[in-house]
């Protein structure tokens, strides 16, 4: 399980992000995670709310946002949803394909008082 150590990285960012805005109070912290990623979004709020504890985060809420794996075709230029890792062209067959997205982990949108 890695999500508790992701965790810390996001609520370290809030954090610090939150300070640079003199904020008292973090309202909404939207995350975007890659489905690539595996990270489990559950693990990864019960995560930040325990690590949250104490912090000006306590009460944030928490909105994982799940990016989905999307592929391009080298070949063809083709542009498409990548499902149970299978990394071929459904125009042309190729398998030499680029991830485009699906990789992200992190801190979109913050709302801070
Ligand atoms: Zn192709």
């Amino acid at each position: 399980m890695h999500e508790m150590a992701i965790a810390q990285g996001i609520l370290d960012i809030v954090l610090n992000t939150a300070a640079q805005h003199g904020a008292s109070r973090v309202g909404l912290v939207r995350l975007l995670v890659g489905e690539m990623t595996q990270v489990v979004p559950q693990s990864l709020e019960f995560g930040f709310s325990a690590l949250a504890v104490g912090t000006i985060a306590q009460n944030a809420n928490l909105e994982v946002i799940i990016v989905p794996v999307t592929g391009k075709c080298v070949c063809c230029t083709q542009q498409f949803n990548i499902r149970q890792n299978q990394f071929q062209c459904p125009d042309c067959q190729s398998f030499n394909i680029e991830i485009i997205s699906g990789r992200e982990l992190l801190v979109d949108a913050l709302e801070v008082e």
